[in-house]
């Protein structure tokens, strides 16, 4: 039996009846944009992370983009975006005209590091063609990045700190859960999320009513008080009232669905942890687990092997975005982010969902010690 890489079947056979019942609810009320589950979802979502306002949008990339584009982020902005990240990190500032500077990353938890971006801002002050004006901070495969220290950066510098947090909704720290971690936090449910819907969407959430409102705007071309009246350029990115059912039927089982994936991780940790580098864990903050990368040498060996295992692994990702041709004019090239650039040749991700059988795991733990000894 092939194994997945993420289980969505699984998932949607034990809530089936809750999201057959509730897309059926908005088939027959018919409120498609912005219909009523929206706005339910909305709370439910607030409630749930601690977070004061919840705005659902169309996907993760626009939550980012309606974020700095809330913060009149454009041309001649610097913004600071880590390399060893998803495309949409460094895409979005130049969308709106501003300049991604690319950061490395620490080698061992894969986010922001943070001596590397006080450098970065104090280069970028230093030469006066632009201003710096924000921080993305991800938190990649899952683990909420180090927001005590970013803060601390971002008020330094009087920069607007935003949350990348499409992997990690659903991880928590010590201070709250994600989406209470920074000033603005943008979220994605692209289905192989931790918490996915049927298709592309996502969220913003801050304690900010001021920005609250500005996103609801911004969702809804720019529109004021009435429907016709528009007072900023926006954008069509509302969450789809159809998404928004699936999210309701699904939010209530996330956080088992994380421990189920923390036990996974822990079970990897113990069986993998002498043959490979394993996630590393930071004290005080817990990982969502959207995927257990472990680090190896012959990477593409050793991915070749286990798929001959009918193990499906993936590699996030295979190159910086320092080095990606469209992102490359804006960095220094190779050898300017070295942890960046030798974790793209390392890295391997293994199946991670909240619903595996043991067997399967203890099948992948044996074929990933076979595939990586034969290295
Ligand atoms: C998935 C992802 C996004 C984009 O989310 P979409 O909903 O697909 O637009 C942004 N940043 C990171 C780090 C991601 O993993």
């Amino acid at each position: 039996m092939s194994i997945p890489f993420v289980d969505l079947k699984a998932q949607h056979m034990r809530l089936k009846s809750e999201i057959d019942r509730r897309v059926a609810a908005v088939m027959d009320h018919g409120r498609f944009i912005l219909g009523p589950e929206v706005g339910e979802f909305e709370e439910a979502l607030a409630e749930h992370c601690g977070a004061t306002h919840a705005i659902g949008v169309s996907s993760g990339t626009d939550a980012l983009l309606m974020a700095m584009m809330g913060e009149g982020i454009g041309a001649g902005d610097a913004v600071f975006v880590p390399s060893f990240t998803f495309t949409a990190t460094a895409e979005v500032p130049l969308l709106l005209g501003a300049t991604p500077v690319f950061v490395d990353v620490d080698g061992d938890d894969f986010n922001i590091d943070v001596d590397d971006l006080e450098r970065r801002i104090e280069d970028v002050q230093a030469a006066g063609r632009l201003k710096p004006r924000a921080i993305v901070a991800v938190d990649l495969f899952g683990l909420p990045t180090d927001y005590d220290a970013l803060a601390q950066v971002a008020d330094r510098h009087g920069l607007f700190l935003l949350a990348d947090a499409a992997q990690s909704y659903g991880g928590r720290t010590d201070a709250g859960r994600v989406g209470t971690l920074a000033p603005v936090t943008a979220c994605s449910f692209f289905p192989a999320k931790p918490l996915g819907c049927y298709g592309d969407g996502g969220a913003l959430l801050t304690d900010d009513a001021e920005r609250a409102a500005c996103y609801r705007s911004i969702r809804a071309h720019g529109k004021g008080g009435g429907k016709y009246d528009i007072v900023r350029v926006g954008l069509n990115a509302r969450l789809d009232t159809i998404q928004a059912a699936i999210l309701l039927a699904k939010l209530p089982s996330l956080d088992e669905e994380i421990a189920a994936r923390q036990r996974l991780a822990d079970l990897y940790d113990s069986r993998l942890g002498n043959m490979a580098t394993t996630p590393a864990r930071r004290e005080g903050r817990l990982s969502a687990w959207a995927q257990y990368t472990i680090k190896v040498d012959d990477r593409d060996g050793v991915a070749a092997r286990l798929n001959a295992a009918g193990v499906p692994t993936a590699v996030y990702y295979p190159r910086p975005l320092h080095l990606q041709p469209a992102y490359a004019p804006f960095g220094d090239g190779p050898g300017s982010l070295p942890r960046s650039e030798a974790l793209c040749a390392r890295v391997l991700s293994l199946p991670m969902h909240g619903y595996m059988q043991d067997e399967t795991a203890d099948r992948i733990c044996t074929a990933v010690r076979d595939a990586v000894s034969r290295a």
